[in-house]
């Protein structure tokens, strides 16, 4: 049986941007305390967050979207490795191509910090009218609340993407968002 500090330890080692420890307890600790069953993940990295997700009850099913063959690959190795199948279903794809037909209680949206906007458009017809968005990543590094120059043009445009989601988030006439300074910044949309 694999640990989960190994997952911890390796996504460490080759830089893979998995949840904060604060942040994945939060997250599992909403889906226990919220009796969420039925997840959907956009961006599954190794399967580290999907994993933590699964493992809080039998009965969760979580479906998690990758575009990164390397990654994907080594999730599904990881999940095999946790008995998980039944429970963790993984697709290979831009998470733009993918359409389900299926309703989630909780929609996770974890992937290009550039593009948060756009999943929340595309998958809202997939959240159940009790179901919620939850963003990881809204502080990024403490940079979106700061006033500090940032010299990576990059990581700039990260920033203003990200400022521009809170914004829309905020303005949402739909949906009424929580903001939670926990791990690298946690924001839970629920429908008006
Ligand atoms: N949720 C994971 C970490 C995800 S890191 C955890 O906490 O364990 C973000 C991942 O999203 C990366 O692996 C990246 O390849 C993937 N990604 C980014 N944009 C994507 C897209 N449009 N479709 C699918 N995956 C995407
Ligand atoms: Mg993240």
């Amino acid at each position: 049986m694999v640990r989960v500090r190994e997952l911890e330890e390796y996504a460490l080692e080759h830089n893979i941007p998995i949840m904060l420890k604060d942040g994945i307890e939060f997250l599992c600790n909403y889906i226990r305390d919220n009796n969420v069953k039925h997840i959907l993940e956009i961006g599954s990295a190794i399967g580290y967050s999907a994993i933590k997700m699964a493992l809080v009850d039998k009965n969760i099913k979580v479906t998690t979207i990758e575009r990164d063959i390397e990654r994907y690959n080594v999730a599904i190795k990881n999940i095999k490795n946790f008995g998980l199948e039944n429970q963790i279903t993984a697709i290979l794809d831009d998470a733009f191509n993918v359409e389900i037909n299926e309703q989630f209680d909780l929609i996770f949206i974890d992937a290009a910090k550039s593009q948060y906007i756009k999943f929340f458009e595309k998958f809202k017809v997939n959240l159940k009218k009790s179901g919620v968005f939850i963003s990881d990543n809204l502080d990024f590094h403490g940079l979106v609340k700061s006033d500090e120059e940032i010299s990576s043009r990059n990581v700039r445009g990260l920033v203003r993407k990200l400022r521009n989601y809170i914004e829309f988030l905020k303005n949402n006439k739909e949906f009424e968002t929580k903001f939670y300074s926990i791990g690298d910044g946690i924001g839970i949309s629920t429908w008006k």
